[in-house]
């Protein structure tokens, strides 16, 4: 088996790392794990992609064997990493060192995921779209063989997102694993989507100026409009081979859904095609665009996203 790499989608929620996800797992000597941060982290009863819980998908529950059997706990296994991916877990992650501490413990323990699933699935490179960019920090200190793909979404159309199933599901909002429904909470939880864009995808550019040779920016937009290329993209920056997904995507074939063990629930769909162009992005209120455009424009003029952009009336 060649040399492989661990590959880590890194971004904001809503951006369209499920979809890349699948994408990936699709290529030959690729496996996908999904958002394995906090799906380890949500214990046995987690849905895995193929449609079991994980404590009866074979895949995982082959893994979970084999970390028991090199001498981690099953607490270790489900919380360590997510802990380390905590916003607050930044100033550690950039200054320690990775010896006799909780991060060795980690590195071991990501390298040894790594060993397993990719000698259970034959696949050379695994993909990780935790999204977490203080997990890309950890990574691209502390593990040689990381490659990270950032991928960036308009934020009005992450926002829109948000909006959307907000407004769908009686004011529902998810923070890190808490889930809220308080429909009069709107306009905080609109503004801490708006920062929270501006942060995570700084503290993702920081990651990209300490390793730039590590990490690939990819826009959700130029995935959608032109998929053939940008992924062709992708798949050379990986050195993995796309033809054969890139060929499924063309003729509008389902796509293999693997053991994706988080992220979003259209995962759990058995007939899941790439849809080039699907943007469903609709004209926000003026205040939503107010909060957008105060909170996210110095990164929103660096990545090129417009001010004025052509989309549909609600
Ligand atoms: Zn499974």
């Amino acid at each position: 088996m060649k040399k492989g790499n661990i590959i880590y989608i890194c971004g904001r929620a809503h951006s369209g790392s499920t979809i890349l996800d699948i994408v990936l797992n699709n290529c030959p000597d690729v496996i996908s794990v999904g958002q394995m941060v906090s799906g380890l982290k949500d214990g046995p009863s987690r849905l895995c992609s193929c449609g079991k819980r994980r404590d009866s998908c074979e895949f995982w529950v082959g893994i979970i064997d084999d970390m028991i059997s090199l001498g981690y706990s099953i607490q270790e296994i489900e919380t360590l990493a997510y802990e380390q991916a905590n916003l607050v877990s930044q100033p550690q992650t950039w200054l320690s060192s990775a010896t006799k501490n909780r991060l060795a413990l980690l590195r071991n323990l990501t390298l040894d995921i790594y060993v397993s699933a990719t000698r259970r699935s034959g696949s050379a490179n695994l993909v990780d779209s935790s999204k977490e960019p203080t997990r890309a920090l950890f990574l691209a200190r502390h593990i040689e063989q990381t490659r990270i793909l950032h991928l960036v979404r308009d934020p009005r159309s992450v926002v829109y997102s948000h909006v959307w199933r907000m407004d769908k599901e009686n004011g529902y909002f998810q923070m890190r694993n808490r889930k809220f429904y308080m429909p009069s909470l709107k306009p905080i939880f609109v503004v801490l989507v708006a920062a929270g864009w501006t942060v995570g995808n700084f503290l993702c550019e920081a990651v990209k100026i300490l390793r730039p040779e590590v990490v690939l920016r990819v826009y959700y937009e130029t995935l959608c409009s032109d998929p053939d290329r940008e992924i062709r993209r992708i798949g050379k920056f990986l050195d993995i081979d796309t033809t054969a997904v890139r060929q499924k995507i063309a003729t509008g074939q389902t796509l293999n859904t693997g053991h994706l063990i988080g992220g979003n629930d259209f995962r759990l769909n058995q007939n899941v095609t790439f849809s080039a162009g699907r943007v469903e992005d609709k004209i926000l209120p003026i205040w939503i665009n107010m909060v957008i455009f105060t909170f996210c424009a110095p990164l929103m003029v660096m990545y090129g996203y417009k001010w004025i952009r052509n989309i549909k009336k609600i």
